[in-house]
């Protein structure tokens, strides 16, 4: 068994009580995924145990095959959604998946989140898509999930949660946090009437305001 980078397991275990906190999973639900930096592996979060119990010495190191090739605990059962993630999208280092409310009850509906936001077209780039119903943990599951984030950054896991991905930690957590703010919006929305939705114009010229605009770095 390899040795583990504590700094990099660390950020796992804080990321993970951070959702806990926000309540964006209960009890120990979800999981957290980080590439390691150079090599062909990854860290995951174990297992069934709770959030506010992991520390350093309880994250998983697996290869791209999926092998554990450090840690002494049985990683998360959704290694394999993680894992396909990471090895389709080399742009993105960390994979989150939570249960937050309003994106699970969504979730349920088995339908795309139109941009009913212009945050949406900003930070996802389109809809977000859900990825179809296959048991958890399964193989199956982590096909479909690959398939719906194509071309965005989260994607809903039909009758389950949701799932995002970013540069790093900071950047999937953004992104499962505010898919749940927007599901939330979207409650609302259909609840004071019927939400107006952008043109895919509108939806194109944002994204490609925002990639070369935003932040501080490029063009003014
Ligand atoms: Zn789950």
């Amino acid at each position: 068994m390899k040795e583990i980078n504590k700094e990099l397991a660390q950020q796992i275990v804080d990321f993970g009580q951070k959702m806990f906190r926000a309540g964006l999973v209960t009890g120990t639900g979800g999981n957290i995924s980080l590439r390691i930096p150079g090599e062909n592996a990854f860290l995951i979060s174990p297992s069934g145990m709770p959030y506010e119990e992991i520390t350093a010495d309880d994250i998983v190191m697996l290869d791209m095959e999926g092998n554990q090739i450090g840690g002494k605990r049985r990683p998360s059962v959704e290694k394999n959604m993680h894992r396909m993630i990471l090895k389709a999208r080399p742009e993105f280092n960390a994979v989150i998946h939570t249960h937050s409310t309003y994106a699970t009850a969504y979730a349920s509906l088995r339908k795309p989140l139109p941009v009913f936001l212009d945050i949406m077209a900003c930070v996802f780039g389109g809809p977000v898509k859900c990825a179809e119903y296959a048991r958890i943990g399964s193989e199956e599951l982590a096909v479909n999930a690959e398939k719906a984030m194509r071309g965005t950054n989260v994607a809903f896991l039909a009758n389950h949660g949701c799932i995002g991905a970013g540069r790093n930690l900071e950047e999937a957590y953004g992104n499962v946090e505010l898919l749940e703010i927007c599901c939330k919006s979207y409650f609302a929305a259909c609840c004071a009437g019927v939400p107006v939705l952008l043109e895919e114009e509108d939806i194109r010229l944002t994204r490609e305001e925002v990639a070369r605009k935003y932040g501080q770095k490029g063009e003014d």
